[in-house]
């Protein structure tokens, strides 16, 4: 039986019609192909992208359909829920936000309008380090600034598709940590164009992983990038990126409600359908009660998601909302993954059952864009006042 939406509109209605019709087109076999090829879904990104839906958050006044989060969580989610991959694009819709906020109106009407036409990809974001890990004040990459340039030095790890990219946004400290009064201090945010610095000392290498990703490390070596690529005032960037992640966790949240739906809607229809014992498999509380209880977690999340979207939307701050979203919602897909394999037996484990493949990629979201521990300890400081664990 199909899950039913929760009514958030006639819009929003209309968005996931329009991503669903999309998504046709798009089949289990070409996303089965792309996965055994590891190859990038260049199609399907240009088929949104032509279409208008990576340019949801981008203003009117600079090409974009200025939709709400709402709307961009609703694509995403419809993605994930046909058995397609958000992760291909869904940091443009992010990234973005960071330029929006706190850019020049020069830098905005450079890129925006460009990428919302889909001219320009901003599909890059580089945070995490080999050294810093989770800890991104610690990252070691610097630009030094030398005139009219910053000089970048250093290497960038997990960059997802900097190879389909045409500008990264780069976070890099510009004051040593050693040199400023707070460890957030001295960071600052640039637009790197991937294209010239390609042929000025950047150089990027694939990782391979246990889904398709198209992810990757990223070197430095000596980057020369405009001054005016800076984002906002040097020194600032942590807290630009920051301001940003709110966005980003209830983006991801919204896809791992689409898995989730997408694994138990696979998951009750096959428990209806195989016979073993002659009985249908599902008629065993053994077998119903994972989906069930998947199920039940997936419309938790679903609604912690809603309420993290409107605080969003009203301006309002959603840290613990939009923190509780991810972590419930990550924890939905996984339990739902996990239920659909069980009931699939040995049928959940071959290629071209897709579930298999929907189930190494849904186990990314307990680990990035940030782990569920690191969740765990926010609400614990943030929310609960308990004392810094690290
Ligand atoms: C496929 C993929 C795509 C990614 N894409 C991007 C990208 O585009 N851009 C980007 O910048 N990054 C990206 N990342 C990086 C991702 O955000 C990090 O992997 C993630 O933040 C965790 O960092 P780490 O891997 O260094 O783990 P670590 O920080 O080394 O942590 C390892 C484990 O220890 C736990 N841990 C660490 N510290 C604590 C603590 N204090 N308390 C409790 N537990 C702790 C963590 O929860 C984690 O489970 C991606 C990662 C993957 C795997």
């Amino acid at each position: 039986m199909a899950i039913k939406d929760i009514d958030q509109g006639e819009d929003i209605t209309q968005i996931r019609h329009g991503i669903r019709k999309l998504c046709e087109s798009f089949t289990n076999e070409y996303w089965r192909r792309l996965d055994r090829e590891s190859s990038y879904p260049t199609e399907f990104v240009r088929s949104l992208s032509d279409a208008g839906y990576l340019a949801v958050l981008i203003p009117e006044a600079y090409g974009g359909s200025g939709l709400s989060l709402a709307a961009a969580a609703a694509i995403l989610e419809e993605i994930q829920r046909a058995g397609g991959n958000g992760g291909a694009c869904h940091a443009q819709m992010y990234i973005m936000g960071a330029l929006l906020r706190h850019g020049s109106e020069a830098q905005k009407l450079r890129y925006l309008p460009a990428i919302a036409s889909g001219e320009l990809r901003l599909q890059a974001f580089g945070v995490t380090e080999p050294t810093s890990g989770t800890d991104t004040t610690s990252i070691k990459t610097f630009a030094r600034r030398e005139k009219d340039h910053y000089i970048v030095r250093g290497q960038k790890v997990w960059t997802s598709r900097a190879e389909h990219s045409d500008l990264m946004l780069l976070l890099a400290r510009t004051t040593p940590k050693e040199a400023v009064a707070k460890r957030t201090d001295g960071i600052s945010v640039f637009i790197v164009d991937m294209r010239e610095a390609l042929k000025g000392g950047m150089t990027i290498k694939p990782i391979r992983t246990l889904m398709n990703h198209a992810t990757t490390e990223v070197f430095f070596d000596d980057v020369r990038i405009p001054a005016e690529n800076l984002v906002g005032e040097e020194g600032k960037g942590f807290r630009y990126v920051l301001s940003g992640m709110n966005a980003e966790r209830i983006l991801i949240a919204a896809e791992c409600v689409g898995d989730a739906k997408w694994f138990i809607e696979k998951a009750s229809e096959y428990a209806s359908n195989r016979v073993v014992f002659d009985r249908p498999i599902g008629q065993n509380q053994g077998v119903q009660f994972p989906i069930a209880r998947a199920y039940a977690q997936m419309r938790a999340a679903e609604l912690m998601v809603r309420q993290a979207t409107i605080l969003f939307e009203s301006g309002q701050d959603c840290g613990e909302q939009a923190n509780i979203a991810k972590m419930l919602a990550a924890d939905a897909s996984w339990a739902a993954a996990e239920a659909c394999v069980q009931t699939h037996g040995g049928f959940g484990f071959a290629e071209e059952y897709d579930i298999e493949r929907k189930f190494r990629e849904t186990r990314l979201y307990q680990v990035a864009p940030i782990s569920t521990n690191l969740i765990l300890s926010y609400i614990a400081e943030h929310v609960l006042g308990m004392p810094r664990s690290y």
